[in-house]
Formats: structure tokens, C-alpha cells, sequence
């Protein structure tokens, strides 16, 4: 396995604030993405960290800002961290160091019976992202391979009782659990007052059993659903990935008993001003909502009527207000600068073709979707990109158009300029006589 790993656990403390504890997992969700990886692919399972090794990491993190863990982002294969037989230690350390510091994990809510939420709440300041899936024990134990040891129900209960700071997150599999437990599973999480539901569209390689996908017919059908639960619902419910298509500052959700609540903006308004600011995109409205202190004046559109808000926050503090993410309001202008007078293409996912073509509807860049032919199945995000779909695409481009620039989003590569499958960028630049430029944000 060698020890790129190491290096991958130890930057993503120090760049992420991120603390990767095992790969590890007590579960076997039939929808595991860890299963169904193609060949060739380089990810690592290194199993439980040594305690030595979890300490360095520690010694990475930044205090001022949340300190994750459980939050799959690299290559390295992550598991449950509260299944890590040092887990509890780790975390006193951590208290010891950085007693103010909010950390964040991500786990199953089967990991969360007996007196482990006492435990945790010792630790506070803590918040849960808690994969909640299904909501029947029979359904839990065929299709998450959950014991039942732990009765969901009064995980939920104590939750509220102990007052976390707690959000759900369901991967959409109503092809093998069936749409009301969908339903269920959504309506019964939002009954417990998380502060959102995130609900997960299924992703499948070419290596999924065919057995496991879903039909074609489901994306409509999932999409129509949570936007009705999502007027039911008192917590913002969202669904991931979203199928963007312009940089207008839509509102995605509110979180209840927030400022934005108070000043009495709702879910599908428009951001058109924040204080006097026109933001370029959703990222920028975000930020200069998270900048502005005192009260903050908001244009908003509801329905094509403007309107006025006026929201009371300190600066540094959240709004309430959650947006999809997008792009920087910058970048487009960026783009657009370094393409100009030059033939040059923006690599895309086939997800992110809308919106990058209503960004760049002409020539400079052009915008090229590029499918996620080495993962397959419905893959279609820029992150697992390979260098080779994108070399596919560029020759197939380059027989009609000249082309002497590729502009690709850095995300798809590591440190290395590696992507997933260790090929190098510079493959592209030796391949095709071009420019291959790297793009942040
Ligand atoms: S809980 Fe997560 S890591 Fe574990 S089997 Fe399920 S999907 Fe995979």
C-alpha cells in the first residue's frame, strides 16, 4: 500500500481540519460506494490509525475553525470513527488541547445506543451528521446489514433530549426499500428537529450489480418528491448533488430559530442585495452574509416581487440561510480572461454542463461535459474526473475545432497532479500539444 496515505491523513489535518480515524465500518449498506470502486482505482483502507499517528494529526489541526471527522474527502477509505477502540481517548486529548473547539462527526445512528451520547454531550461542544438511511428495523438489517442491537427510535428520542447539535443525512434508495419508506424515513428524521436533512441521490459504477440500480424514472420522481416534503417539513431538507444551472443566490433552505428565520426569509427566495452588495453567485452571497455584523439589509425576491428583509447578526456568524453550492462570483470573469483569444475548452461534468454553459454560453472558453466513462454508471461529477475521459473528449473535440488550452478544475487531482487512477496531468499537455490549466474555487 506504501505510505501515500500517510501524507493524505496528515494534509487533510492540516488543510481541512480534518481527522480521519479508521476505514473501518460495523455496517454493510448495499449502497456502499466502497464496494463498488473500479479496477485500478487508488484508494487506501488502512484500517484503525495508531494512536501515535491519530496524536500527529491532532498537532495539525487549526483550533479556531471545526475540527471534522468521519467526512469522507480523499482518497483514504473512511469508517465509522466511533468504532475506533481509541476513539473516546482521542477526544479527551483533544478537549484537553482545544477545550472551545466545535468538532463535527460523521456517523451511522446505529453507532449511537447504550450511553454514547452521554458520553459525547461530556464533550461538548460537539454536533452529529448522522447517516439515518432507513427508519424500520427490518429494512435497516437486509439493506444496511444493521444488527438491531440499537433501537433507532430511542437514539431519535434522546437526541432531542440531550439538545445536539444534529442534522440527517438518507441516501435516496427507494428501488429497494420502497417510496414510503422514503417518505417514512424523511418524515419521521424531520419530526425529531434535526437543523436539516440532506437526501443523497444513488450513485452506481459500472461495477454495481445491475440488481442495484435504480430505473430512469426515478430522478423525476425523487426530485418531485423532496420538493414536496420540503414545504411539510419544519427543517430545511435538501437533495444532493443539485442540478444547477445559473449563479443566482437561491435560497435552498432556511434553519429554524436563526437570524435569517427572525428577519423572515424563506426557502426559493432570490438574494438580489446584502447590505448593499449584489452578490455574483450563491458562494458569494453566502460570504457576504457571513461577513456582515449588525443589521444587515437583504433585497430578496418571493415570486417575482422584491422585497425587503432586515436581518440581525454579529460578523463571523452563520445567517441561517443555506445555499447549494456553487462557484466564486470571480471565477467566471477569471475564466473568461485567461481563455480569451485563445481556442481553449473548460472541462465539466456532465452535472455541471447546465450551469457552466449558461456561465459561458459562447466560444471563450467553450464549455465541454465530459462523461465519468472510467467510474460509469450514473458518475457524473467533475471531482472523479479521470485524465483519460478528459484526453477522450479533447480528442474528439480537437477533430472538428483547434484547441490550444484545457482549462480543468484542480479538484480532480491530488497534490501529486494525480488523478484517482495516479495518471499525471502532464499527459494531457504530451498528449495534445496543449496548455493544461489548473483551476481553484
Ligand atoms: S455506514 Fe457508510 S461506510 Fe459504512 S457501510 Fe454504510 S455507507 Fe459504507
Amino acid at each position: 500500500m506504501g505510505d501515500d496515505w500517510k501524507k493524505i491523513i496528515y494534509r487533510s489535518a492540516a488543510e481541512e481540519n480534518l481527522l480521519h480515524l479508521t476505514s473501518c465500518c460495523p455496517y454493510s449498506c448495499i449502497f456502499c460506494s466502497n464496494n463498488y470502486n473500479p479496477e485500478g482505482i487508488r484508494v487506501y483502507a488502512p484500517g484503525h490509525l495508531p494512536f501515535p499517528m491519530l496524536l500527529e494529526a491532532l498537532a495539525l489541526i487549526d483550533p479556531a475553525r471545526i475540527i471534522r471527522t468521519g467526512e469522507s474527502t480523499s482518497r483514504v477509505t473512511e469508517g465509522d470513527p466511533l468504532c475506533h477502540p481509541d476513539f473516546f481517548r482521542l477526544m479527551e486529548v483533544l478537549r484537553e488541547l482545544y477545550p472551545q473547539t466545535r468538532v463535527e462527526i460523521v456517523t451511522s445512528i446505529a453507532s449511537l445506543g447504550g450511553d454514547i451520547l452521554s458520553r459525547l454531550q461530556e464533550l461538548e461542544p460537539m454536533s452529529l451528521k448522522i447517516s439515518l438511511n432507513m427508519i424500520t428495523p427490518s429494512l435497516r438489517q437486509k439493506l444496511l446489514g444493521d444488527s438491531q442491537e440499537v433501537d433507532i427510535r430511542s437514539v431519535l428520542e434522546k437526541l432531542c433530549y440531550h439538545g445536539f447539535l444534529y442534522s440527517f443525512t438518507v441516501v435516496a434508495v427507494p428501488h429497494l426499500s420502497g417510496w414510503d419508506e422514503l417518505m417514512k424515513t424523511i418524515l419521521t428524521g424531520g419530526s425529531y428537529l434535526p437543523r436539516e436533512i440532506t437526501v443523497y441521490r444513488p450513485g452506481w459504477t459500472r461495477k454495481t450489480p445491475v440488481s442495484l440500480r435504480p430505473g430512469v424514472e426515478m430522478e423525476g420522481k425523487l426530485e418531485g418528491l423532496v420538493e414536496e416534503l420540503a414545504y411539510q417539513l419544519a427543517v430545511p431538507l435538501l437533495l444532493e448533488p443539485p442540478k444547477l444551472k445559473d449563479l443566482k443566490a437561491r435560497v435552498a433552505g432556511v434553519y429554524r430559530d436563526s437570524p435569517a428565520s427572525n428577519a423572515g426569509l424563506e426557502k426559493d427566495d432570490l438574494i438580489l442585495e446584502v447590505g448593499g452588495e449584489k452578490p455574483l453567485s450563491r458562494l458569494d452571497a453566502h460570504k457576504l452574509l457571513e461577513k456582515g455584523g449588525g443589521t444587515l439589509e437583504i433585497m430578496f425576491s418571493r415570486q417575482g416581487i422584491t422585497k425587503r428583509a432586515v436581518l440581525e447578526k454579529a460578523a463571523g456568524k452563520k445567517s441561517g440561510l443555506i445555499f447549494h453550492r456553487d462557484l466564486p462570483g470571480y471565477l467566471p470573469a477569471y475564466i473568461s480572461r485567461i481563455s480569451r483569444g485563445r481556442n481553449a475548452v473548460l472541462i465539466t461534468s456532465r452535472l455541471a454542463g447546465p450551469l457552466m454553459k449558461s456561465i459561458f454560453p459562447g466560444t471563450e472558453p467553450r464549455v465541454l461535459p465530459v462523461e465519468n466513462e472510467k467510474l460509469g454508471g450514473s458518475i457524473a461529477v467533475t471531482g472523479l474526473l479521470s485524465i483519460e475521459d478528459i484526453l477522450q473528449a479533447c480528442r474528439k473535440y480537437a477533430e472538428d475545432d483547434k484547441l490550444d488550452l484545457v482549462i480543468l478544475p484542480a479538484k480532480l487531482l491530488d497534490e501529486d497532479r494525480r488523478d484517482l487512477w495516479g495518471e499525471r496531468v502532464c499527459r494531457i499537455e504530451e498528449e495534445l500539444g496543449v496548455q493544461a490549466w489548473e483551476l481553484s474555487g
